[in-house]
């Protein structure tokens, strides 16, 4: 764990945060900043730099279940969402904690900015 990372000491719930859905591994809240109706963040609970430094297959099928499971709390499951992972610099990533923004609510744009 990185002492002073933001999103460990999220998910340590030392920053508060509202919380969507959690699983032993990882957590899901509500971004702070929302770009569409519904945008959600979920994060592992172990500090992962980025997208580049996931290699656990059990951490990436947690995540990717906590996905499913926020979109159909969120009810937009079924007409749909979009799921970014920004990725260092190029990618515009800004927390170097891997998170997943689920997005919802509205009708997203391609291509992306
Ligand atoms: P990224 O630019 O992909 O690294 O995304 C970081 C996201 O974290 C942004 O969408 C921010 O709005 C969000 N964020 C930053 N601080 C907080 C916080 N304390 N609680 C919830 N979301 C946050």
């Amino acid at each position: 764990m990185a002492d002073a990372c933001l999103f460990c000491r999220i998910a340590l719930g030392e920053i508060p945060a509202t919380i969507i859905a959690e699983s032993a591994m990882s957590v899901a809240f509500r971004d702070a900043g929302p770009q569409a109706p519904t945008h959600t963040l979920i994060i592992p609970r172990s500090h992962v730099e980025s997208l580049n430094q996931l290699t656990d297959p059990v951490l990436m099928n947690d995540l990717i279940s906590l996905v499913q499971r926020v979109a159909l709390a969120e009810q937009i499951a079924e007409r749909g969402y979009r799921v970014v992972i920004n990725t260092h610099r190029d990618g515009g990533q800004s927390v170097p904690h891997l998170h997943l923004h689920v997005l919802g609510g509205r009708t997203m744009h391609w291509p992306p900015g």
